[in-house]
């Protein structure tokens, strides 16, 4: 049993946390049966308070790329925490966990950024970046260029301007979001949306939607394109090969600057370092959060491209920054968490071994009477559950049969995510393939008792 297990039962530890307020969570739900309590993890299993050894196949949060209980991340925090645990970069002044982490980053990520800003979360990355890119064409003097378009179903965080950006409708109701300056296209979903198309088709034609919105809107009055490499949230949506390269086009064409939130794609989890490799984006940013540290500590970074940065680098003050924008401890622990991706092969893993084989076993559910289809790269998938396998039709009401699939899991100590009715899995980049063997069989319970309870 954990010290924490061990200091209250599952019981006193609800009792204290019932009445208080949860990300994303349907509070007299809460109120009801009381929230799981965690008390420890270790490579990629979770305990909670009743004992149980639970399977993460999602990584907390599409976060904990190098798996849990790393001691030598531990050792660095400790090691920070003593020598300077804390100190800002505003007014000229930095310190050296952080310049070292900013020359690594500019070493790995595409050739066009040079330049780093930091955050705490991918949500406050993302606002910056709103930030910068209205300073930027109000610098260029193009002030009218200020709505930025995004995808229906993306996500980009939670804050109120990253919210908008997300097109989510679930959180756009409730708080008049969109905020002005944003609008939304439909995603590049070929399995929902792509009809009787082929995937090339649909690419092509899901990019074209965003010049229509350009016109739509008028190219004076766009400021840029933001979009996830594979939207992960809204259902690991995988777009077709000639998505990205239209979508790059058109924004060249009408002069937009092109974010690429990688808060999910980076640091290996599809089996590249960035996802903005194999989908040839050239971005103008690059948000980065999550794998960056493995969630071991809060920090985001904003990659900004030179032809930016020389715009936004040409005026006095950039007078915007958070207390803990680069904190060194968070530095330390992401330069460490870096240093075990690359020595591990976790990227070179993921893309030759494990990759691979999580696709070739998921094509197994294939025939199982509820899954409409299967999709993954390197370690991101996804298992779409449809009523109809034949005509892709969906359960009603969408979401219900997902959330059956979702507590099965939970019931056997399996972590998997819904998104309507499409299981994610997202698991630590650490997974062998006796990972994914003991995932397929847990997953298999869950499917069938599923499958049981709808009668199929
Ligand atoms: N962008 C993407 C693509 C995300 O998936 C997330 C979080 N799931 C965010 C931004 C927001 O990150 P955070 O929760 O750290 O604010």
């Amino acid at each position: 049993m954990t010290a924490s297990a061990k200091r209250n039962s599952t019981a006193e530890w609800q009792a204290q946390d019932r009445k208080h307020l949860h990300p994303f969570t349907d509070h007299a739900e809460l109120g009801r049966i009381g929230a799981k309590v965690i008390t420890k993890a270790e490579g990629t299993y979770l305990f909670d308070s009743d004992g149980n050894k639970i399977l993460d196949a999602f990584a907390g949060l599409w976060c904990v790329n190098i798996g849990y209980g790393r001691k030598s991340i531990a050792d660095v925090a400790h090691a920070q925490l003593l020598e300077l645990p804390y100190y800002n970069t505003f007014f000229k002044t930095t310190h050296p966990p952080v310049a070292e982490l900013s020359k690594l980053l500019v070493e790995m990520t595409p050739k066009q950024f040079n330049h780093v800003f930091y955050g705490l979360s991918g949500s406050d990355a993302n606002d910056t970046i709103v930030r910068m890119v209205r300073t930027y064409w109000n610098l260029k003097k193009q002030p009218k260029k200020k709505t930025i378009i995004s995808r229906w179903n993306g996500y980009h965080g939670s804050t109120m301007v990253a919210a908008s950006l997300g097109g989510m409708n679930y959180m756009h109701e409730l708080a008049d979001l969109p905020l002005p300056g944003h609008a939304h296209i439909k995603q590049p979903y070929w399995y929902g949306d792509g009809g009787s198309q082929t995937p090339e088709e649909f690419g092509l034609a899901a990019a074209k939607l965003l010049e229509d919105k350009i016109l739509e809107l008028g190219a004076e009055n766009v400021a840029a394109f933001i979009g996830e490499p594979i939207q992960g949230a809204g259902g690991v949506i995988i777009p077709p090969s000639t998505y990205w390269p239209e979508v790059q086009k058109i924004c060249k064409k009408y002069d937009l600057l092109l974010i690429a939130d990688e808060v999910i794609c980076g640091f290996g989890r599809t089996g590249y370092m960035f996802a903005s490799e194999p989908f040839q984006i050239e971005a103008d940013f690059m948000t980065l959060a999550k794998g960056l540290t493995s969630g071991y500590m809060p920090l985001s970074a904003i990659m900004v491209a030179d032809r930016v940065a020389e715009v936004l680098n040409s005026f006095g003050d950039f007078n915007h920054g958070f207390t803990y924008s680069g904190h060194p401890v968070s530095c330390a622990v992401a330069i460490e968490n870096i240093r075990i991706i690359r020595e591990e092969k976790m990227v070179e893993t993921a893309h030759d071994e494990t990759g691979p084989y999580l696709a070739k076993r998921l094509e197994e559910f294939k025939d199982h009477p509820l899954v409409g289809e299967v999709r993954s790269m390197g370690l991101v998938g996804a298992i779409e559950l449809v009523k109809d396998k034949k005509t892709h039709k969906t359960f009603e009401p969408v979401g219900k049969v997902g959330t059956i699939c979702r507590d099965h899991c939970v019931k056997n100590n399996l972590i998997m995510r819904a998104t309507r009715d499409t299981m994610l899995l997202s698991p630590p980049l650490m997974w062998t393939k006796g990972h994914i063997d003991e995932f397929m069989k847990l997953a298999k319970i869950a499917l069938d008792a599923t499958a049981k309870d709808v009668g199929l």
